[in-house]
């Protein structure tokens, strides 16, 4: 078979096979099989690029398989890039391998939906007709598909979609101190308006001036993530020249994926003689709504919002950014509430990107496990920074038939905030 280059080659010898990745892997410790290791598929990998393996059915099931969650990058002392190795191979998977027709069929709706404006929206509007129907309630209807029965469980609950867009611009509230821009990214802005609303709270509440440029674009992440590169590439330069050209303290990201994504724009465009320096500059200024509030010297909330909390990590803010502490130390800075541990707070919850449409078995075996350590908690809100984990947590509650919520950051620490005469909220 010919060789297949879609990484740096040098890149697999950071493996040496140790092992200590294992345990950390959530496809590896559910199946129990090598293949759905993290080192099992860095030795897949790097035999289909030197043409010793063939992109077969199984080779792709195992890839597949993979969250994209990067628990092994923290877990391997080697310092092995394995995010960068799989989502190097994405694209030649989608390019040299033939899917089944319905599965094709499946990426290519993902594909044309989320980046699009109106893909998005028509997608918050397909969950509000669902909630609306009760589709939810088929969820457990022996009668209904297995891969069906689960989708309908994700279907948020009636009046929970928020579609309300955000101004060009706002002002600080008190003495200014930052300029900022927010993404208002795909989903967010289709599904969690109320939460990008939130995010400009918080952050007019703590001195920020803030604008939201119109011609900005989906980040990306999905499509990257999809094997999509091309259009993921195209939209990240739109991003990039919209946001460059404002004079930015800081680009402020409230979901955990497109965070992770954006981040990486100076790696992507590292050979690209008109992008390098210009996504390199902006690169520096992303961060993540938590980790941008939490670098700041916080103006004390005053409002108490008394529950019992708990936090999951989003993989693609703590492993993909490492962004851990400054979300827990936001919260414990809200008078009344009160933490509370989260059991491997930093196991994927299996939404990753698309990864319960396209696997909804595993997505569902690792949302059990996530729903039974949230119970364990006794919490009433657990709490986290990326949508897709809102929606994934919060269906596994209801299913469960457990009471609690599942909330964003932002949205906890704006309800600490006084609401003001001409504030987003
Ligand atoms: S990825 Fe890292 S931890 Fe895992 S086997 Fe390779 S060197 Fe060891
Ligand atoms: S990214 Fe996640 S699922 Fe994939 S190999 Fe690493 S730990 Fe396992």
């Amino acid at each position: 078979m010919e060789p297949l280059s879609f990484v740096d080659h040098e890149k697999f010898f950071d493996c040496v096979h140790c092992g200590l990745c294992l345990a950390s892997c959530p496809t590896y410790v559910e199946l129990g099989t090598e293949m759905d290791s993290p080192r099992g598929r860095i030795v897949m990998l790097r035999a289909l690029q030197e043409g010793q393996a063939q992109l077969n059915d199984e080779v792709v099931q195992h890839l597949d398989l993979c969250l994209g969650c990067r628990a092994c990058e923290t877990a391997c002392p080697s310092g092995v890039q394995y995010g960068e190795l799989i989502e190097g191979a994405r694209p030649f998977i989608e390019q040299h391998y033939r899917r089944p027709v319905l599965e094709r069929g499946k990426r290519w709706l993902m594909n044309k939906t989320f980046p699009n404006p109106w893909g998005a929206w028509l997608f918050a509007l397909s969950l509000k007709v669902g909630a609306a129907l009760g589709l939810a309630r088929f969820a457990h209807s022996e009668a209904v598909p297995a891969t069906l029965r689960y989708w309908f469980g994700l279907l948020p609950e009636r009046g929970s979609v928020s579609s309300q867009p955000l101004l060009d611009h706002y002002p600080a509230i008190g003495e200014k101190r930052r300029t900022v821009a927010v993404l208002s990214g795909c989903v967010m802005s289709a599904v969690f308006g109320a939460t990008n609303q939130s995010t400009v709270k918080v952050l007019r509440h703590n001195g920020c001036e803030v604008l939201i440029p119109k011609a900005q674009s989906c980040c990306g992440a999905l499509l990257l993530h999809n094997g999509e590169k091309q259009t993921a590439l195209a939209l990240a330069k739109r991003n990039i020249d919209v946001f460059d050209q404002l004079d930015l303290d800081a680009l402020i990201i409230n979901a955990a994926g497109c965070g992770a994504m954006m981040k990486e724009y100076g790696e992507l465009f590292k050979d690209d003689p008109v992008y390098r320096d210009k996504a390199a500059r902006l690169t520096g200024k992303m961060k993540d709504a938590a980790e941008f509030v939490g670098g700041l010297e916080l103006r004390t909330p005053t409002r108490e919002v008394r529950v019992k909390a708990t936090y999951h990590d989003a993989c693609h803010l703590a492993h993909g950014q490492g962004v851990r502490d400054q979300p827990r130390a936001l919260l414990r800075a809200i008078p009344g509430l009160r933490m509370t541990n989260l059991p491997e707070s930093d196991w994927c919850c299996g939404s990753a990107g698309t990864y319960n449409l396209t696997q909804p078995e595993m997505a569902a075996r690792l949302l059990e496990r996530k729903v039974g350590n949230i119970q364990a908690t006794e919490a009433d809100v657990v709490v986290t920074g990326n949508p897709g984990c809102l929606m994934q947590i919060q269906a596994g509650l209801r299913q469960s038939g457990l009471p609690m919520k599942a909330v964003h950051t932002m949205d906890l620490l704006a309800l600490a905030y006084e609401d003001e005469p001409g504030s987003s909220h």
